[in-house]
């Protein structure tokens, strides 16, 4: 299931974007993982650096 628009999907998605955010695993839609792309990385260098 999404964890931004709650699309649901049947059976692995091996184009959702995967990521751990705080400790919890959530997955995003094609569409929410070009609009997340950027968020992601930014928070994944804020994290890192
Ligand atoms: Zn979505």
């Amino acid at each position: 299931m999404c964890a931004r628009c709650g699309t649901r999907a049947e059976g692995p998605q091996p184009t959702w974007t995967f990521s751990v955010e705080d400790g919890a695993r959530r997955h995003y839609c094609e569409a929410c993982s070009r609009d997340n792309l950027r968020a992601i990385e930014g928070r994944l260098d804020a994290q890192w650096w």
